[in-house]
């Protein structure tokens, strides 16, 4: 391995070029951990730009934890609707009930561990922001910045522990366990700002003169990725049905399982087959001149959604479900997919 990129001048660059963000404790100021644990769960699989609207809603309604743990599960799916992956926002909650019930989060990596919704990624990141532990938490960013400075060629996934023990060599350093929780954040800021993943800034970088796969030549290249395996397709239809006082009829998933307690507009089955009329036909919330309005296309984690949206106005709407107010949809714990469905529908309304 080259000579360790070094902590201390990469705490002189964060100190200069520290990103603001609403959940960062200013210089000096200890973090809330509540603020940080709540930022790394919005964070996962999203962006920071994607994440500022909903974490400042989220912060309003709910304050603190306590606040947090006290709230109906409805509202918290409501605030987290539009964020994806919605067994986090349930586990986000079932995490604050266990917190505020016991009076505060645990301090250590295997405390934080044991909390719902917590892996140790987000264990390792809350220990080190918020309580200081001597830890390097390996997010996107981290992994980048590590696979680079320490040239590790092998494609991910199979790279991972070789970028792990990278990242702790990194934190493997008197500067960086004086300052675990800014070291861990220059981390990420390097990552997001600097050593980003098609162009990299090498030459305003902090770690410009020690970074092994520069030197080498290959920076933009790191880390490889083994091919992506092509996500099944799974079709569905969805109805868009109103009534004569402008109300839609919406129905709650099931409260486990995919999109589990999320609202939707009736719809079939999500099947390998696309569906024709004889089959979606019995499947229609009611008996109705079904025209249709469009697709919607829409990937999720383990396959890839074709959903065609049927509409239909009725008088009076007799079928299962709950009734909502059009323009009050916003408010409806509504997944992205539904949005979608909604989005498109409601040119027909
Ligand atoms: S020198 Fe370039 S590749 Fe290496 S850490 Fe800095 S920005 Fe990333």
């Amino acid at each position: 391995m080259s000579p360790v990129p070094s902590a201390d001048t990469l705490l002189a660059w964060y100190d200069r070029h520290r990103r603001r963000l609403p959940w960062r404790a200013e210089p000096g100021q200890a973090a809330d951990p509540y603020r940080v644990w709540l930022s790394e769960i919005m964070l996962q699989q999203t962006t920071v730009v994607a994440v500022l609207p909903y974490y400042e809603t989220f912060l309003t309604r709910f304050p603190t934890v306590a606040a947090l743990a006290a709230a109906p599960e409805g509202d918290v799916m409501a605030a987290w609707a539009g964020l994806g992956y919605y067994a986090r926002a349930r586990n986000l909650h079932a995490c604050a009930k266990a917190v505020a019930a016991s009076g505060g989060f645990p301090r250590t990596i295997d405390g934080l561990r044991a909390l719902p919704g917590i892996g140790p990624y987000t264990a390792s990141a809350v220990a080190a922001i918020a309580f200081g532990v001597p830890t390097v938490p390996v997010d996107g960013n981290v992994e980048r910045v590590a696979a680079r400075v320490a040239c590790i060629a092998a494609p991910l996934p199979a790279a991972k522990p070789a970028i792990a023990t990278a990242a702790a060599w990194l934190g493997d350093q008197p500067a960086a366990i004086a300052r675990p929780s800014d070291f861990a954040q220059a981390l990420f800021d390097l990552g997001a700002t600097v050593c980003t993943p098609t162009s990299p800034a090498c030459g305003v970088c902090p770690w410009f003169s020690s970074c092994a796969a520069r030197l080498a030549g290959i920076a933009a290249e790191l880390p490889r990725k083994a091919p992506k395996a092509v996500r099944p397709m799974r079709y569905g239809v969805h109805f868009w049905l109103t009534d004569a006082a402008g109300r839609v009829l919406l129905r709650r998933r099931p409260p486990r399982g995919l999109l589990g307690g999320m609202t939707e507009i009736p719809g079939t089955d999500w099947r390998a087959l696309p569906w024709d009329e004889a089959a979606w036909t019995d499947h229609a919330p009611m008996k109705a001149a079904w025209r249709p309005v469009g697709e919607v296309r829409h990937g999720l984690t383990h396959f890839e959604l074709r959903i065609t949206v049927m509409a239909a106005r009725v008088p009076v709407i007799v079928a299962d479900g709950f009734l909502g107010a059009v323009e009050k949809l916003d408010a409806e714990a509504l997944p992205t997919v539904m949005r979608k469905c909604v989005a498109l529908a409601s040119g027909e309304r």
